[in-house]
């Protein structure tokens, strides 16, 4: 039976991040992995996800913004198959570098599916293997709609998969997966309906954010189907499928694809079997320090439902890592202030409360909120001009920026450097401070009055 200090359950973002680094401290570590080296984010998340809006984006400056900057353009076709492969590509360039990291680190990856026979032990492929420490890093798995025909559709896994391009989709959901991929959908020529049970997509987010998004998905062409819950699929005799609403409004269509949210992935994984904890949607009850209720076992990612971001199962594994092997006693994840981009058409950046959320813990006497809008100067010069939206939002007599949200060109890249000045406690004065970088979307949020 082989022995190990520390086995990592899922090479995911987070089980890859807490290995290597157990590792660096010269640690004995096995990390075992049920499919591809990456997990979500490398084979069915972040990375195919952005290298396909990345492609949008070009089909945008082919057919929006070319014209006006004084390219005659003409576009032969557009080949699926291509995008495709060239982002298979890039993604098999992502296993072979981890593979190589796994080897120069020492770690041992173990190919088949891990089930807990006690808190020391897993089985693999008929054999068990032993540490003194085991990390569970499963990751989560899509939704799909519970509805007659529901089958019918596809989740984001499949998407990733769809080996043509379908002429007609609808996207169904509400939150990051559906606008982002909904927006692909539209970018890249595909006749998109985005179908919302609510009142709008993102109603979580600042309502600057929604509204906005909102607008521009109204004007600039994807069709979005507000308060449209579904009933039923159905599925038509030339294989295109028919979705009912339970409005009795249907919608014909290509491919249905489900963006509902998603489950954590450990129900089957014998947690039974060593009496971990399990909060009411399944999701791995962990403390501050990422440990389960049974000694020696511990959960990072998005098996724990805290917050779903490829870098806070990083950080979570690697300080977890830090703790157990680098005398680190206290390193422990903050899950607070944590910024995240939704890669939407345009895309959109957030940290902190929304308007709503400071109001509620502040009081609307005590917090003053600052907005800003323009056309980005990249649209502006043609005609599709296109609306950039932010809104700084600042709490108490110092003024310090409790949220920060953005949407509009380039928003996707603007948000780190101020999430550091946010982390670090800045104030309005100190955004004032800073001198402007002109001319950019980005000053706006240095000269905001
Ligand atoms: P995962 O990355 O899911 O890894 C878990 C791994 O464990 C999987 O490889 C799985 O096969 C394996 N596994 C499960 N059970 C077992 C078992 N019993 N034995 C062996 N192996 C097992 N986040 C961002 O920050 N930015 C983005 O732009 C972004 N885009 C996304 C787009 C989509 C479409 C999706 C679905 C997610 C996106 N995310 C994004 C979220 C991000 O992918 C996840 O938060 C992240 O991958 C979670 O990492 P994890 O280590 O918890 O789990
Ligand atoms: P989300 O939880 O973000 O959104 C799902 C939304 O779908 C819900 O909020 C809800 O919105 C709506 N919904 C839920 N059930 C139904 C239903 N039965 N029918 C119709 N609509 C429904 O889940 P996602 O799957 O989009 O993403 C999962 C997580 O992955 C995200 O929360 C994020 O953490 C991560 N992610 C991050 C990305 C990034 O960083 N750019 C990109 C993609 C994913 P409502 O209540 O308004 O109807």
């Amino acid at each position: 039976m082989a022995d190990f200090d520390y086995i990592c359950i899922g090479a995911g973002s987070g089980g890859i991040a807490s290995a290597n680094r157990a590792a660096k401290y010269g640690k004995k570590v096995a990390i075992i992995e049920a499919n591809e080296i990456g997990g979500t984010c490398v084979n069915v998340g972040c990375v195919p996800k952005k290298a396909m809006w990345y492609g949008a984006q070009v089909a945008e400056a082919i057919h929006k913004y070319a014209p006006d900057y004084g390219f005659d353009v003409t576009v032969n076709n557009f080949d699926w198959k291509k995008l495709i492969a060239s982002r298979d590509a890039y993604i098999e360039r992502i296993h072979g570098s981890y593979g190589r990291v796994f080897t120069n680190n020492n770690i041992t990856l173990i190919r088949g599916f891990a089930t807990f026979v006690d808190k020391n032990t897993v089985e693999v492929n008929g054999e068990k293997i032993t540490a003194d420490h085991i990390l569970i890093a499963t990751g989560g798995r899509p939704k799909i709609g519970n509805v007659p025909g529901a089958e019918y559709g596809i989740d984001s896994d499949g998407f990733f998969d769809l080996k043509e391009q379908p002429k007609r989709v609808v996207v169904a959901g509400a939150g990051y997966i559906a606008v982002e991929l909904a927006g692909v959908m539209h970018s890249l020529g595909s006749e998109t309906h985005l179908l919302v049970r609510k009142n709008a997509p993102l109603r979580s987010f600042d309502p600057m954010l929604s509204e906005t998004l909102t607008e521009i998905i109204r004007t600039e062409g994807m069709t979005l189907h507000t308060h449209h819950v579904i009933k039923q699929v159905e599925k038509q005799d030339d294989g295109s499928l028919c979705v009912i609403m339970t409005s009795g409004e249907q919608i014909e269509t290509d491919c249905l694809v489900w963006a509902i949210g998603r489950a954590p992935a450990n129900d089957n994984i014998g947690l039974e079997n060593i009496g971990v904890e399990r909060d009411d949607k399944g999701y791995i009850k962990v403390d501050k320090y990422q440990n389960t209720n049974v000694d020696n076992v511990y959960a990072v990612g998005d098996c724990i439902g805290k917050v779903e971001l490829t870098p806070v199962a990083v950080k979570a594994g690697r300080l977890l890592s830090e703790r157990l092997f680098n005398g680190q006693h206290d390193a422990h994840m903050d899950y607070d202030l944590i910024p995240t981009v939704v890669f939407s058409h345009p895309p959109i950046g957030t940290m902190g409360l929304t308007e709503p959320q400071a109001i509620a813990k502040y009081g609307e006497e005590n917090i003053k909120v600052y907005n800003s809008s323009f056309a980005a100067m990249y649209t502006a010069v043609t005609i599709h001009r296109q609306a950039t939206k932010m809104k700084l939002i600042c709490a108490g007599k110092e003024q310090k920026v409790v949220g920060i949200h953005g949407i509009g060109f380039a928003m996707d890249e603007i948000l780190q450097g101020f999430a550091v000045a946010m982390k670090m406690g800045a104030t309005k004065a100190d955004f004032d401070a800073c001198v402007a970088i002109h001319p950019t979307s980005a000053e706006e949020f240095v000269t905001l009055t």
